[in-house]
């Protein structure tokens, strides 16, 4: 069983910088990928939009050229997102998108995930003009939806936790008080997050990665499986059904790919673990098998991996392809200087993948 598709774009993954860089994206341009969304929270974060880069920030304008050097500009499309802080104004968001160097922003919670101490609660940006900003220039808010300073049951609990809260109070607020406001609902794992994008209106879309529409907390915790943690975290599977569901629905054209795909060099530490999972060479040898994809759902498969994510971004189709065949492949960790970056497959004592994945140019 063979597929040709077009080559697609990881509409949410991490490159970070440095010595990282060239490997980071040659690992997505190995998987066919013709195009980035490439995360902000880099040490320092991107929360400039022009000029050079500092001490204490980096700008879009410097991260994407440093992104598109380390491509050997190979990449036809990279966006870099604005990461929102409390010094981010609404006349930064019109400056930005007259430049055209600003095309979305990104919304984390404070101290919600790695490198994310710089985001202030989303009510801030809902009152001091910054999402109005973006909703009347055309610029995409990407969120990640979890609320933050939870803890115990409600960080995750049985009956809720910090995304299922986050789309049912937060998400729902904006979507109404913004209704231009084009939304990027990042990496959703909840049934609540699914349904609500399902139902809300089409400005309103969401990225799933990979882990997320195959596994569940159980794969993470039976024998601490570390290098499936990641945030927001795998949930329940009544929760990977309803994403699965989703992506795989014929009529599906609000949910794609965005791998949150993070290169950790040291994933586990002495009094914790790094969130994110590596999913650059594998990825939609991933999503593949999540759909379990065959000639009955080749053309949903297309819509989430190829079609969808780009529509929403105004990106162009890719006229080069790559193909996927069913067929056994493995691969070695990512291997930079010394230092070593594992894959997810591998991290789970699981090498071999079932899709193998090969480049038509
Ligand atoms: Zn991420």
């Amino acid at each position: 069983m063979k597929f040709t598709l077009p080559k697609w774009y990881d509409l949410h993954a991490h490159f970070r910088q440095d010595e990282l860089l060239p490997a980071t994206i040659q690992s997505h341009l190995a998987m066919g990928c013709a195009g980035i969304l490439a995360m902000p929270n880099t040490k320092p974060p991107v929360t400039r939009v022009s000029g050079k880069n500092t001490e204490s920030y980096w700008t879009i304008e410097s991260y994407r050229a440093e992104l598109e050097a380390a491509g050997n500009s190979k990449l036809s499309e990279i966006i870099v997102p604005l990461y929102l802080t409390k010094e981010t104004t609404a006349d930064m968001i019109f400056e930005g998108a007259k430049s055209g160097l600003l095309k979305s922003c990104k919304y984390y919670p404070p101290h919600g995930t790695t490198n994310s101490e710089f985001g202030a609660p989303i009510k801030t940006y809902m009152e001091n003009g910054v999402l109005a900003a973006m909703e009347e220039a055309g610029i995409i808010l990407n969120i990640h939806g979890e609320e933050h300073a939870l803890h115990g049951e409600d960080y995750f609990g049985k009956n809720s936790n910090a995304e299922d809260f986050f789309y049912r109070e937060r998400v729902p607020q904006i979507a109404e008080k913004f209704p231009n406001l084009k939304i990027a609902c990042e990496h959703i794992t909840t049934k609540t997050a699914a349904d609500f994008v399902s139902q809300a209106s089409d400005n309103v879309v969401a990225t799933i990665t990979p882990q997320h529409l195959l596994y569940t907390v159980a794969d993470l915790l039976q024998g601490l499986k570390y290098h499936l943690y990641c945030l927001p975290l795998v949930k329940f599977d009544e929760d990977r059904q309803a994403l699965l569901g989703a992506a795989t629905d014929t009529g599906n054209t609000k949910f794609f790919a965005g791998t949150d795909s993070a290169p950790h060099t040291h994933k586990a530490t002495a009094c914790g673990c790094a969130a994110g999972c590596f999913t650059g060479l594998i990825a939609p040898q991933l999503y593949a098998e999540a759909f379990n994809l065959s000639e009955q759902n080749f053309d949903a498969f297309k819509n989430f991996l190829c079609l969808n994510g780009p529509k929403f971004y105004d990106l162009p189709i890719s006229d080069e392809t790559f193909t996927l065949e069913k067929k056994s492949q493995e691969f070695e960790n990512l291997k930079i200087g010394g230092q070593e970056v594992t894959l997810l497959t591998n991290g789970l004592n699981r090498p071999a993948l079932s899709w193998s994945l090969s480049q038509n140019d």
